[in-house]
């Protein structure tokens, strides 16, 4: 996969790339909107200037041409043609003329009519203004003598200017005088003085003949130019760039120029650079905005899937270690399982040794128990062989019936030691507790008496109750709970173990008690640890309490200890009440009694 540098090296390549692509299609757009708006402005300028242009030179031509008629009309009219006759004494009809100079000049609307002889003399004129003056007469009037049109452009020291026309008055085939009508371009110019644009016309020699700004009039077209690459014009006391049309009069030789303002043209050239411009910014931000979303949903992608990856691969890791960790503790609970079943063995095994060492205490008080009666049985069976030699059956039978019952008592405690010896089962039910103190009993009792100790008293409260638990076990708790009583108490005199039981709803509290010495406080919680004994070698192990601790636990029971205040120790058993039928669980019933004393 991609790394994040290496996407952002690649997306800034691209917009590098792009940047140049983006500039130079830029410039290559500015400039053809540049340039073909500047057309479009131009032509829409020029066009516009032409159009101008067309209508005054129509407009000139159309004022020059009627005025280039009026002069041969004029000169064929005999009332003019009269008026070059000199009287004998030589003079002309100047009134006359003068009149009808007048009459034709305002009718035509002209500057002026002028007669002249052809020798230059002035026959009348209309207003005598350019007519007086000299230049161009010879001109306009050698033209008319040569039958041809003379024209000539007139101006003044006032500035008035005007164009003569002239033609030959002929009198039987002579030629008497000549006609002259000149243009007045009062009204040509006052029309172009509406225009905005700059409209002049040009002699052949440069000067500004006609223009609609009065300060050009007269003046030489170089002064008011600046030639360059674009011309300046002297517009209102400064140069301004402007576009110069000119449409040549062919007939007076002379030019008709419009000059175009070009501020549109830069206007356009402007506009058209700015929105070029703008969209070229516009189109390369947004190419930029695009092309940055792009980077930023790739590296996203690129995150995402570098995040599930490494999800994926803790998820992977993580399952291997979990079925280590599964197998490995697969292998400890199997470890431990079997550690379990060796403990449970062990302590089954304990259980055994503990009750062989009870035994073993016992056995020297079992000996004597065992002795007393054989010894009796010997003495009655002796007894007995005399009486049936003497005949005294009755005694032997007597004899006999007391061996019978030493003997049933030696069996029945032969019994109860088998039965005690014999491996516990794990059930759990119903057992009569008066009869499984009794059974313990039978065997503490001969090493309480050996021990000195005269009574072992079992309360009322045990009889006819059934606890949950199970009757070797139970019957165990007791042999060492009455054991150990009997330790404590050895060679006392007013020595005395009560075994008791009351009921605490579908509880038991079954409650084994001496007046013995007790137990050091500090050691208290210690009794029931495995292993813990105050007694010397060969008299303890320390492990009958742990094991009767376990026992209860078994029965769902707890046992606790503490000390009497009138002195002593006191060990309680809780044990569930059973109230169902008697089952027996672990071995055979003996025959009970509520109470026994040694
Ligand atoms: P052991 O009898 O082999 O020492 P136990 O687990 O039966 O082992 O008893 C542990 C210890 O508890 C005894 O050594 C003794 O100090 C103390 N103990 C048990 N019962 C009594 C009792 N009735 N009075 C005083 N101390 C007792």
């Amino acid at each position: 996969m991609q790394s994040r540098v290496a996407i952002e090296k690649q997306f800034r390549l691209t917009r590098i790339g792009l940047f140049v692509v983006w500039a130079i299609l830029s410039a290559i757009i500015v400039a053809w909107s540049v340039s073909s708006a500047k057309e479009r402005a131009l032509s829409d300028v020029m066009q516009k200037a032409g159009e101008t242009l067309s209508v005054q030179t129509e407009i000139l031509s159309g004022v020059l041409d009627k005025y280039r008629l009026l002069p041969p009309l004029l000169a064929r009219q005999s009332s003019i043609r009269a008026l070059f006759v000199r009287d004998v004494e030589g003079n002309a009809q100047s009134i006359d003329a003068r009149r009808v100079a007048e009459v034709t000049s305002s009718m035509s609307a002209a500057m002026d009519v002028a007669f002249f002889f052809p020798d230059g003399e002035m026959l009348a004129n209309a207003r005598g203004s350019v007519a007086e003056r000299s230049e161009g007469l010879p001109q306009l009037i050698e033209a008319a003598m040569q039958g041809r049109l003379g024209r000539a452009a007139l101006s003044n020291d006032r500035g008035e200017r005007t164009y003569a026309f002239s033609s030959g008055v002929r009198r039987e085939g002579k030629f008497t005088g000549v006609v002259i009508v000149y243009v007045d371009f009062y009204r040509v110019e006052a029309a172009w003085a509406l225009s905005a644009r700059r409209i002049f016309v040009t002699d052949k020699s440069g000067t500004v003949f006609l223009a609609n700004d009065p300060d050009w009039r007269l003046k030489s077209l170089s002064d008011l130019r600046q030639t360059g690459g674009v011309d300046r014009y002297l517009i209102d006391g400064r140069f301004e760039d402007r576009l110069d049309l000119v449409r040549r009069l062919p007939l007076l030789e002379w030019d008709l120029h419009v000059l175009a303002d070009p501020a549109p043209v830069a206007a356009a050239r402007l506009s058209a650079a700015t929105i070029a411009t703008l969209i070229s910014l516009l189109a390369g931000m947004i190419a930029l905005v695009v092309l940055r979303r792009n980077e930023g949903l790739t590296i996203k992608a690129r995150t995402d899937r570098a995040i599930a990856l490494r999800l994926e691969r803790v998820v992977r890791d993580r399952t291997r270690a979990l079925s280590i960790t599964n197998q490995t503790l697969s292998k400890e609970v199997q470890v431990r399982r079997e550690a379990e079943e060796r403990l449970r063995k062990t302590q089954d095994e304990l259980v055994q040794t503990a009750k062989l060492a009870a035994l073993g205490q016992m056995s020297t008080a079992l000996s004597h128990e065992y002795n007393q009666p054989l010894a009796a049985i010997r003495s009655y069976a002796d007894n007995a062989l005399r009486f049936l030699d003497r005949g005294a059956l009755s005694e032997v039978s007597g004899n006999l019936s007391r061996i019978n019952g030493l003997v049933e008592r030696m069996a029945e405690l032969s019994r109860t030691l088998l039965s005690f010896s014999r491996k516990p089962g794990a059930s759990i039910g119903p057992v009569p507790l008066g009869t499984i103190i009794d059974e313990a009993l039978l065997l503490a009792r001969p090493r309480a008496r050996a021990a000195g100790i005269a009574d072992i008293h079992v309360g009322a409260g045990v009889s006819g109750v059934h606890v949950l638990g199970g009757r070797i076990r139970l019957g165990q708790v007791f042999v060492n709970l009455v054991n150990n009583a009997i330790d404590a108490l050895s060679g006392r005199a007013d020595a005395r173990v009560e075994i008791d039981a009351r009921r605490e709803g579908d509880r038991v509290l079954v409650t084994v008690i001496d007046n013995g010495p007790g137990i050091e406080p500090e050691r208290l919680h210690k009794v029931f640890e495995p292993f813990f004994t105050t007694k010397g070698v060969g008299e303890g192990i320390g492990i009958g309490l742990s094991i009767v601790d376990n026992i209860i636990r078994d029965f769902g029971g707890t046992i606790t200890v503490s000390n009497r205040p009138e002195g002593g120790a006191c060990f309680t058993i809780d044990l569930q009440a059973a109230d169902g039928p008697d089952e027996m669980p672990e071995g055979k019933l003996l025959p009970t009694s509520a109470s026994a004393a040694v």
